[in-house]
């Protein structure tokens, strides 16, 4: 059966999966979903015994149907091979009466490596099914960790190009150090003055801009998108947690059909929108979590119904959430107001002109299978220090964030269900808050001199994400005001 693709804008036209990661957005500016989600064809029985690669065929062969098995099967090597520092890709490890499912032992030590690791593959195969003649050209907003493992990802894979845009003051030390030193003729690295949103709403107005994409033509360009608006990004990221279910089951920490509740750290509502689809496609998960830092307007949204970005942002420990506009939230919103492309539309058109709509009674009674909860500063830390006392285990600022959430969850619901935590970054990452929150003297020491620390508390080695950094030439300085980005793109692609 061959499963097409809409666009939450738009009920008339459909397109293939390979089409709809190509173009990433829909021309009508709505995001590409699946006119349903495909169910396993498999059990869980015979989950339990696969490998990683094995269940991301498992699962993606459902979703990108016009695929051949060889095609999908050659994506799927070439992402999840030595790239990731273990085996098993994405391990679990039990902290305490939570599971931890850590996804960050790809290329970049953050959970963006499970897709971005694909798609450029996802994409390459795509282009050539559909006979594109034109560069590929990535256009990709980042909040830190999307930019580094897009630019790992893609950098010198032919015919395509990446620019990637990030908050000039909005992300780690080490996440930027990350990106500016990143090699490849094809890549390219602009600062802008301004925050996440900013970088997210200017990219998403480039793919808009007809006048652009005439231009880019005739120089024999095509834009295609690297951000979680890609489904070519979702999908990959739904087979973590079907995996996660079957290796539980396997080692018997559950039982067979048993629920499971999963927390997420959540941004742009990409990761936990993936967990949502596993969930559609037949594994046992009960309450999904949301989990925020300070920029809470969707712990709001779940409280009130109302999303409402228009309030401070704010700069925290956990950058890859600092985000207002949560762009992945549309694909839910279409699918709890029955696929009613008119009222989705009716929606964003709203959020754009005046930050903030309210869907309907008859919506939020579709959101049962989502909870909300954020953590602020103080409490990310807090959970920081105090798992780490109780178990030795170190997290993330980000983990730290879910971390919170599932506990003050657990409390105040009383759902006694097992706990499934998405680790999303490694601590080496944000090694400065990760320190001073297991140790208040750390705050003072040199971020550098911080990695042997986190070293000697965590018994993890020092990842070879960081160990490159450590000898990097900076090879990208380019800044640009945020309502520059236009001019920016034409002069890298060298378009006058
Ligand atoms: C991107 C990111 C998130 C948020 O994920 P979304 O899919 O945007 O919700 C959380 N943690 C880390 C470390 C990230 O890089």
């Amino acid at each position: 059966m061959n499963l097409l693709y809409k666009s939450t804008r738009n009920a008339e036209h459909t397109a293939t999966a390979s089409e709809a990661i190509l173009k990433g957005l829909a021309e009508d500016g709505g995001l590409f979903v699946p006119v349903q989600i495909p169910k396993l064809d498999v059990t869980m029985e015979e989950l339990k015994t696969m490998s990683y690669q094995e269940t991301a065929y498992a699962v993606m062969k459902q979703f990108l149907t016009d695929f051949t098995e060889e095609e999908l099967k050659g994506c799927i090597a070439r992402a999840y091979d030595s790239k990731f520092d273990t085996e098993v890709i994405a391990p679990l490890v039990k902290v305490g009466d939570t599971y931890h499912l850590e996804l960050f032992h790809g290329a970049t030590i953050a959970f963006k490596d499970m897709a971005l690791s694909i798609l450029p593959h996802l994409l390459t195969t795509a282009a050539k099914k559909n006979q594109v003649k034109n560069e590929i050209v990535i256009l990709t907003a980042t909040s830190g960790d999307t930019g580094k493992a897009a630019l790992a990802g893609f950098a010198d894979v032919p015919g395509t190009k990446i620019i990637v845009f990030y908050p000039k003051n909005g992300v780690s030390r080490v996440q930027e150090l990350q990106m500016v030193m990143q090699k490849g003729e094809n890549t390219s690295v602009v600062a802008i003055h301004g925050n996440f949103d900013n970088a997210q709403s200017g990219v998403k107005a480039l793919f808009e801009d007809k006048e652009l994409e005439k231009e880019l033509s005739e120089a024999g360009y095509q834009f295609s998108s690297a951000n979680s608006i890609n489904i070519g990004r979702l999908v990959p990221q739904i087979v973590y947690y079907v995996y996660a279910y079957a290796k539980l089951l396997e080692n018997e920490e559950i039982a067979d059909g048993e629920e499971l509740n999963v927390t997420v750290p959540t941004g742009n509502f990409g990761n936990i929108l993936a967990a949502y689809y596993a969930k559609q496609m037949g594994v046992p998960i009960g309450k999904l979590i949301c989990a925020s830092n300070e920029n809470k307007v969707l712990f709001d949204f779940f409280q009130t119904g109302t999303y409402d970005r228009n309030r401070k942002f704010v700069l925290t420990s956990s950058p890859s959430m600092d985000i207002l506009i949560s762009s992945n939230l549309e694909r839910l919103i279409y699918t709890i107001s029955g696929q009613d492309a008119k009222k989705d539309s009716e929606l964003m058109e709203q959020l754009k002109e005046n930050g903030k709509y309210e869907i309907t009674a008859e919506m939020k009674e579709k959101l049962k299978d989502f909870a909300g909860g954020y953590a602020t500063e103080e409490e990310t830390k807090a959970a920081i220090h105090e798992v780490y006392k109780k178990t030795g285990y170190v997290m993330d600022t980000h983990t730290a964030v879910a971390s919170h959430v599932s506990r003050e969850y657990r409390k105040e619901s009383g759902d006694n269900r097992k706990m499934l935590v998405a680790s999303t970054a490694s601590p080496y990452k944000f090694v400065r808050s990760v320190m001073s929150a297991i140790d208040e003297t750390y705050a003072q020491m040199d971020e550098f001199a911080l990695i042997g620390e986190l070293e000697k508390a965590s018994n993890m080695d020092v990842p070879g994400a960081i160990k490159e950094i450590l000898h990097a030439e900076i090879r990208h300085t380019r800044e640009c005001d945020a309502d520059k980005m236009k001019d920016t793109v034409k002069d890298i692609l060298e378009i006058r």
